[in-house]
């Protein structure tokens, strides 16, 4: 289903810069419109972000692949996600061949991204919990995508992450943030490039921002 409006997407996604085809390939397989509430699904292949519930959003599509063309995840690489919200994100990692962890804070939300993940057979590892701490157990991770906005880069995810590897993040004021693209370069040094103009939902947590 949508296959046409899959294409079209994919066109507008390499209209605006997006030129690795293993990305775009990625965007043309996984259904956009699996992991948008039923009201939305005429809209799944816009160029936009679309709400999931409890003030969240399933990020824009071109801000997936932007940041999934940072990160540019090779199989068998370990990629930690922070903000599972609907699974789209994780779900278009996997389709790169990545070994994907995503950490969601919200129960309602982390259930039903399980729910399609075992429905879609994507082997997926995924907790309820705080991701500006990270998740140690199965650090060093190759790529860090951060899918929230915080006010500084957690500690925990620059210590997760392997020497060559990519965190991206996006850093700045609750309604406007520049997205930090940052590699490891040795155990203590990182070389931090930035985007400007990007807005995501609050990263709230310990690292984050607090919860009202
Ligand atoms: N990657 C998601 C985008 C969801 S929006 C997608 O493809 O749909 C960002 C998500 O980050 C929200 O679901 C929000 O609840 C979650 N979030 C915010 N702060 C968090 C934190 N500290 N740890 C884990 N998840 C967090």
């Amino acid at each position: 289903m949508y296959e046409t409006e899959r294409k079209e997407l994919v066109e507008i996604l390499r209209s605006k810069g997006i030129s690795n085809q293993r990305v775009l390939d990625a965007f043309l397989k996984v259904e956009r419109h699996l992991f948008v509430p039923d009201i939305m699904k005429q809209h799944a292949y816009k160029d936009v972000a679309l709400p999931i519930g409890l003030g969240q959003t399933i990020s824009q599509p071109y801000t997936v692949a932007y940041m999934t063309q940072e990160i540019d995840p090779q199989p068998k690489q370990k990629i930690l996600e922070i903000g599972t919200g609907s699974g789209y994100q994780a779900a278009i990692l996997y389709e790169l061949g990545g070994r994907v962890f995503s950490i969601e804070r919200h129960n309602d939300l982390y259930n039903s991204a399980m729910k399609m993940f075992d429905k879609l057979n994507l082997k997926i590892a995924a907790r309820c919990s705080d991701g500006t701490i990270g998740w140690d157990e199965f650090s060093p991770y190759d790529g860090i995508i951060v899918t929230a906005g915080g006010p500084t880069v957690p500690i925990n995810l620059k210590k997760q992450l392997s020497v060559g590897g990519r965190l991206v993040i996006p850093v700045g004021d609750k309604q406007v943030q520049t997205l930090q693209i940052i590699t490891k370069i040795s155990e203590d040094e990182f070389q931090t490039n930035e985007v400007p103009y990007f807005a995501f939902v609050p990263l709230i947590g310990k690292e984050g921002w607090k919860e009202k």
